[in-house]
């Protein structure tokens, strides 16, 4: 186990805002399937808040080793194949956009791109279907060597810093890493000049201000549901969007502008209600740059072809 007391990101002073034992059975039951055994022993469930950037992070969190064991489950083809079927259509729907909008963003006819973190490579198999050339990163053994059978380069993080990419998707990843900051800079560092990398994660600004108003002796929040954006050694890290920027910034990224008409025209399923009123509003959030969903942008980028 490791312990951060500096901001992750931005390596700024932090401060406790809530802390539990872990012995409690409401936060033991969370860790279960941690296989951490008594490593946990006399450690605390602590969240801290950086008194610089709008981060909130776990203080203890997994080392690389314990971060692999975890998220290695033994799996077989068959699970992976249900779990894929069983998606919701809508879901598959919001992939296929944003690899159009990627597409009509990216100046290379056959981007290159990476989906790190890219378990049962659901999205990686919707770039290859695209027209993309795909690699893919993931801790998870069974879930790479599955990946690899359906077409996607399955690479370790220090072979791809020998490719460059034209397109880095990271979605719903850096709230898990132990060494964020390290990670995304590495990442970065994958990039084509110009390349972009998009950064998502859950969004919960009201988790922190529920954390800080129970009372020592108000266990309530401790309930997998509540605490999900900060579920206990998952998510160590959560972000706001302006602290999705200071862990953008802190790794040389610059945000980049998502076009609105682009969005517009790759929205799906119109004939879903839910679908109707995502497709009008997202693309305005994509462009605004409102949430934890935002692309960034290395060093010069290239005109796109038309
Ligand atoms: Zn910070």
């Amino acid at each position: 186990m490791i312990q951060r007391h500096q901001c992750p990101i931005c390596n700024h002073a932090a401060i406790p805002i809530f802390a539990r034992p872990y012995a409690l059975p409401e936060l033991g039951a969370m860790i279960a399937a941690s296989g951490l055994g008594g490593k946990l022993d006399g450690c605390d469930y602590e969240v801290r808040a950086c008194t610089a950037c709008e981060l909130h992070f776990q203080t203890w969190v997994m080392s690389d080793d314990e971060l692999e064991h975890w998220y290695s489950p033994p799996r077989d083809d068959d699970s992976f194949m249900q779990e894929i079927g069983s998606q919701k259509l809508h879901w598959f729907a919001h992939q296929t956009e944003e690899i159009l909008v990627l597409r009509q963003v990216c100046g290379a006819r056959t981007p290159r791109v990476l989906d790190f973190g890219c378990n049962l490579g659901k999205w990686a198999s919707m770039a290859l279907a695209h027209g993309c050339e795909v690699y893919g990163v993931d801790v998870n053994h069974d879930a790479a060597r599955f990946c690899a059978g359906r077409g996607i380069q399955m690479v370790s993080l220090e072979e791809a810093r020998s490719l460059r990419f034209d397109f880095i998707n990271v979605d719903q990843v850096v709230e898990h890493l132990s060494a964020p900051l390290e990670i995304t800079r590495a990442l970065a560092g994958c990039l084509k000049p110009g390349g972009l990398i998009k950064l998502s994660t859950p969004h919960n600004p009201a988790l922190p201000i529920k954390l800080r108003a129970s009372g020592h002796d108000d266990n309530r929040v401790l309930e997998a549901g509540t605490l999900d954006a900060l579920l206990p050694l998952m998510h160590v890290n959560l972000f706001t969007p302006d602290s999705l920027r200071t862990l953008a910034s802190g790794a040389g990224l610059r945000e980049f502008r998502q076009p609105f008409l682009t969005w517009l025209g790759a929205g799906q399923m119109w004939n879903l209600p839910r679908q109707l009123n995502r497709n009008l509003t997202v693309p305005f959030k994509r462009w605004r740059g409102r949430g934890t969903y935002l692309w960034f942008e290395s060093g010069n980028r290239p005109k796109a072809e038309s």
